[in-house]
């Protein structure tokens, strides 16, 4: 084992690391992740932290556990990886089934790959060559909504609406319909949620209404906008959207990369509305948190439009090398069994509650503008005036400030701008919530209020 010295001095020599300001990491003090155990991560010298983002909203049931270790190991046993083109292979089979199954009703078809912008990607292409074999060759614009994340390939990022990650490559992108999105703690529209939600959908309706033979889809985050900010939609918003697309006959894709998997307190983020979109993605807690692997499900509407003569030329022309690959899928067929067999989703409705409770308190600290909450999802939102809701500029850096606070009581945790995200992973325990929510509580005020 290399010493944490050589491995420090090795990672700000060797490491790019995502999302980060290199030249602040060289300077820093780093965290190096050796083992994890339940609902910690445990560095290189033993410390223990409380993974307080679940690893990026992925992880489920904690880390290391036994029986996804099992499904895993047995699979090693097996095989680890073979092409889905052109061959199949048992898990692959086996998720996929299960994934129709246990998905809202109509969706029927499954196209694996590894990640969340790649099950986007997917789904536009998948989107834009059913107009194509329609005949509509003019459906050929995405509408999606202001603060959307949907990833950080080309096509993901052209419907993706955070200017802090999206401007710069405005250039390489195609051209995509924006429409407001419900935030009703920053609305000028009204307080009201209700009146920001009508006045969002009658802003949609219209462009429906006038780009009709021309949008191919509707793209949405499903009830929560994650990087966006945790942004929670007013209730009706998302059937709204879909009464919406149904009316001007186009299609909707759901983004459940983030929401999915019990992540609101549903198994999907869409069943809250009782909602069924054209084509679905998913992945981060496919797995559980444990590989990458990402499915985007469609109808068979749209899948049986691809049937045809080879010479027809109507193939889906895209794949990823690691496609349907048997550890993910293994990984997420122990997820999802894991789920039934502890009847997880009912189980963790009383700690939804204690969380939502609790985040309450923290209106009381001075410099916490709003908190927004479902599930397991919960945001802070910090702001310099309670009164004027004035932000706090990123000189400030208080989002990054507080994580690094909680970092020494023993939480990681990420900001996205000046909103504090706590998502821990639904296998947290009430003692281990308490602490964590005491943690970012203490945090948040020694660096506001010291
Ligand atoms: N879509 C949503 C809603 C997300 O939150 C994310 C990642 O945070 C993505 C897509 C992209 O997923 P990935 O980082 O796996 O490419």
């Amino acid at each position: 084992m290399s010493s944490k010295q050589a491995l420090t001095e090795w990672d700000k020599r060797y490491l790019w690391h995502p999302f980060t300001q290199m030249k602040e990491w060289f300077e820093e003090e780093i965290i190096i992740i050796e083992r994890g155990d339940g609902i910690y991560l445990i560095d290189i010298d033993g410390k223990h932290y409380i993974d307080g983002i679940s690893s990026m909203w992925t992880n489920v049931h904690g880390h290391r556990h036994q029986a996804i270790n099992d499904a895993l190991k047995t699979q090693i046993d097996k095989v680890s990886h073979s092409t889905l083109l052109g061959y199949s292979n048992v898990p692959a089979i086996q998720l996929a089934k299960k994934l129709v199954e246990i998905t809202p009703e109509g969706l029927n078809r499954v196209f694996f790959s590894d990640n969340g912008s790649t099950a986007v990607e997917i789904a536009l292409k998948i989107a834009h060559q059913f107009w194509q074999h329609q005949g509509e060759i003019h459906r050929d614009t995405f509408v999606s909504i202001d603060h959307a994340y949907h990833g950080d390939t080309i096509g993901a990022v052209s419907i993706g609406r955070i200017d802090l990650f999206h401007q710069i490559f405005q250039s390489l992108l195609f051209p995509s319909i924006s429409v407001s999105t419900p935030y009703a703690y920053r609305s000028t529209i009204s307080d009201d949620p209700a009146e920001v939600r009508d006045a969002c959908l009658h802003k949609l309706e219209r462009v429906l209404q006038s780009d009709a033979d021309k949008i191919s889809a509707v793209v949405a985050e499903p009830i929560v906008q994650g990087a966006g900010g945790m942004l929670i939609a007013p209730d009706g918003f998302l059937r709204g959207v879909a009464d919406l697309t149904q009316k001007y006959g186009t299609l909707l894709i759901l983004d459940e990369v983030m929401t999915g998997l019990g992540r609101t307190g549903r198994m999907w983020a869409c069943e809250h509305e009782n909602v069924a979109p054209d084509i679905l993605c998913t992945a981060k807690g496919l797995t559980a948190g444990y590989l990458p692997l990402a499915a985007t499900l469609t109808t068979n509407r749209i899948h049986d439009t691809f049937l045809g003569e080879y010479h027809e030329m109507k193939t889906f022309f895209h794949g990823h090398t690691f496609t349907g690959n048997q550890l993910g899928c293994v990984a997420a067929l122990a997820n999802l069994e894991i789920f039934e067999r502890e009847n997880l989703l009912e189980k963790i409705q009383p700690k939804i509650i204690h969380f939502k409770n609790r985040l309450q308190t923290f209106y009381n600290l001075k410099h916490v503008g709003d908190v927004r909450t479902i599930g397991m999802i919960g945001a802070v939102e910090l702001v310099q005036d309670k009164t004027t809701k004035a932000e706090f500029s990123s000189q400030h850096k208080v989002g990054i400030r507080v994580c690094k606070a909680a970092l020494k009581h023993g939480a990681i945790l990420r900001p996205l701008v000046n909103t504090i995200v706590i998502m821990p992973p639904l296998s947290i325990a009430i003692t281990e919530l308490n602490q964590l929510l005491d943690v970012v509580y203490a945090a948040i005020q020694e660096v506001l209020e010291a």
